[in-house]
């Protein structure tokens, strides 16, 4: 396991994501960790990642997980990640996975065998997840079958939801949907950058993808201009308020 792929694809000098190392021993605390990137490039999709020997396993889920045991979801198996994306969100300008990534879910995982690495050979690794939303049994199977697809050999997994308490009919995509880190929605992340950058170019034009962006752009760059309009009316009133402005009146 290493992080070439990772760092082929991208270019360090114009994204933020953390460029990271392979961390094959951690200090301190054991239990590996999780999380679930929400990234909308040029579809939206849910990036799921289990950190082992050092990195971040990782699968697009375009659905997202869901919490219903008879619902299967597809997960495609892509390039492992380093421990430090654990972490990341934000704003991809341009380039490889360019668009808005929030830390959707974090946590941790136990494995419910006991060598994660013939589970993931085989291709079923059944594991518990700790997170804010994602919580108890689930498995990761590697479908059969899909080996005709282009470029789809072996990469296609489903992520399922065992039947346990944390089960259950409630949509988490559609009922806890903003970031477990700031708390904000994909709106509120772009605001925090520069939401002018896709008026012209964003990562997707049209589909649902497409008009999921031109609404957040817009959206943010209200944002920014109610901060901005804000902040010279809070300087005005200030300024009315103080003793000497009193007294002249
Ligand atoms: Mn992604």
């Amino acid at each position: 396991m290493a992080l070439e792929e990772y760092k082929r694809k991208r270019d360090f000098s114009r994204s933020p994501e953390p460029a990271g190392v392979v961390r094959r021993s951690r200090k301190g605390r054991q239990t590996p960790v999780f999380c679930v990137q929400k990234h909308l490039a040029s579809h939206l999709h849910y990036d799921f990642r289990l950190e082992h020997n050092g990195v971040l396993l990782s699968w697009a889920v375009p659905k997202g997980p869901s919490l219903d045991p008879s619902v299967k979801r597809l997960a495609m198996h892509v390039e492992d990640h380093p421990l430090e994306y654990g972490d990341f969100e934000g704003v991809i300008p341009s380039g490889y996975g360019a668009g808005i990534v929030m830390l959707w879910d974090r946590g941790t995982w136990t494995p419910e065998v006991d060598d994660v690495d013939a589970a993931l050979k085989k291709g079923d690794l059944k594991f518990t997840l700790d997170g804010y939303k994602l919580k108890g049994s689930w498995v990761l199977v590697r479908t059969k079958g899909a080996r005709w697809a282009a470029g789809g050999a072996d990469r296609s997994w489903l992520l399922i939801k065992h039947r346990d308490e944390w089960a259950g009919p409630v949509d988490i995509a559609e009922f806890a949907p903003l970031s477990v880190k700031s708390q904000g929605d994909f709106a509120d992340i772009l605001a925090q950058e520069n939401p002018e950058i896709w008026i012209s170019h964003r990562p997707a034009q049209s589909g649902e993808a497409g008009a999921l962006f031109e609404k957040i752009i817009a959206r943010a760059i209200q944002m920014r201009s109610d901060r901005t309009g804000r902040s010279r009316r809070s300087t005005h009133s200030t300024r009315t308020k103080t003793p000497v402005a009193r007294k002249r009146r």
